[in-house]
């Protein structure tokens, strides 16, 4: 699933050095499980007093986050078991999302960490039923259990549905993949059967809502509708990988190396930019770079001042610059860049600047060869 590099949201706290984070959007499905909850109470127990049922409605709800959060902590147990960093937990409206920053490098793996989600709401959706069948703890603590049997129990076989970016699709990514061999294809595979999937969820749904259940027709529809847009997203990514595999940096980076002297001003650095297009310059100072300049650096200083001001005030010093290797891996530098929120490098060999590597190029790259893709 898509991830964010802003806060996502409130953090309610930290399981295993995890932080779990609230998303906004968790608001409006919490006070919907649990007016739907004091609804169902209301017509199953009429007996029960209002702030009984509204109590239990809120109780339940709230175990039903638990049992989600529960849920994203098994994956993440073993993406740390495989020392795959894990970045966070979000709970928002569709329920749980773990940021786990790599992919799992084996098939074996992959499998072992998505399959352990539904298992750990299959593992919950038995222990609640246990305690409602055997328990002894009167009338609400049974009606609660029943229905966090039932909703862990959905939980479950909805994340085993086989098509990204469900759990199941990762299963079925995996199984692929350890079959074939072949990562790149299982990935599309899987991102194929998710939108089939998510086509299948949206028609269901929109024939729920004419049949007269609007609520919940509306509602599949839209989790469909959610699944297709990130089942598309995780294809772009696995042809964006394709795309860039085995490429690297020195490849291809640009080798003429665009500078400016470091008494050069604002001013004239901008006029100098806007002529030749090139965003980015190392600042020459003698013979030895000494930093990397760029008209966003020049966006600091207030317009009146760029005639008076040199580059050198503005650069980024080399030795903060990040800088790339000819022999890294493009797809390597282009996520550093994302990260770091740079449109450029300058690549670095025994402490030369062998070239400049930006966005741009990589682009260019893309483009180029989707065109060649697209008459093959
Ligand atoms: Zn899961």
């Amino acid at each position: 699933m898509p991830q964010q590099q802003r806060s996502p949201g409130l953090q309610i706290g930290h399981i295993f050095g995890i932080p779990i984070y609230l998303h906004p959007s968790w608001l409006i499905i919490f006070a919907l499980i649990t007016v739907m909850l004091g609804v169902q109470f209301t017509t199953q127990h009429p007996g029960w007093s209002p702030t009984e049922r509204w109590a239990l409605g809120i109780v339940t709800s709230l175990l039903f986050f638990a049992s989600v959060i529960f849920h994203e902590v098994s994956h993440s147990v073993v993406a740390l078991h495989y020392k795959l960093p894990v970045k966070s937990i979000t709970l928002f409206v569709f329920g749980g999302l773990s940021a786990i920053e790599k992919e799992p490098p084996s098939a074996g793996q992959e499998f072992k960490m998505a399959f352990a989600g539904p298992l750990s709401s299959f593992f919950l959706a038995g222990v609640f039923f246990v305690i409602w069948r055997f328990g002894h703890f009167g009338q609400f603590v049974g009606t609660m259990c029943y229905w966090l049997f039932e909703i862990n129990l959905i939980l479950a076989i909805f994340n085993l549905v086989p098509g990204f970016p469900l759990d199941g699709g990762r299963v079925l990514r995996a199984i692929v993949w350890g079959i074939n061999k072949d990562d790149r294809r299982a990935s599309k595979i899987a991102s194929a059967s998710g939108r089939f999937f998510a086509y299948l969820m949206i028609l269901y749904g929109i024939w729920l809502a004419l049949k007269g259940d609007w609520f919940g027709g509306l509602w599949l529809a839209f989790i469909g509708w959610f699944l297709l847009e990130a089942a598309k997203e995780t294809y772009v990514q696995a042809a964006l990988r394709d795309s860039l595999a085995g490429l690297r940096t020195g490849d291809v980076m640009a080798r003429e190396i665009p500078t400016v002297t470091r008494d050069t001003s604002i001013e004239e650095y901008v006029d100098q930019v806007l002529h030749t297009g090139r965003r980015s310059h190392i600042v020459v100072g003698g013979d030895r770079p000494s930093g990397l300049v760029s008209l966003q650096s020049a966006r600091h200083v207030p317009r009146e001042e760029w005639a008076n001001t040199s580059v050198q005030a503005v650069m980024v010093p080399m030795e903060k610059v990040q800088a790339a290797k000819p022999e890294e891996p493009v797809l390597e530098v282009l996520q550093r860049m994302q990260a770091s929120d740079v449109g450029q490098m300058p690549v670095l060999s025994d402490g030369h600047i062998v070239g400049m590597i930006g966005r741009d190029n990589i682009l260019q790259i893309l483009q180029t060869h989707l065109h060649a893709e697209h008459h093959a």
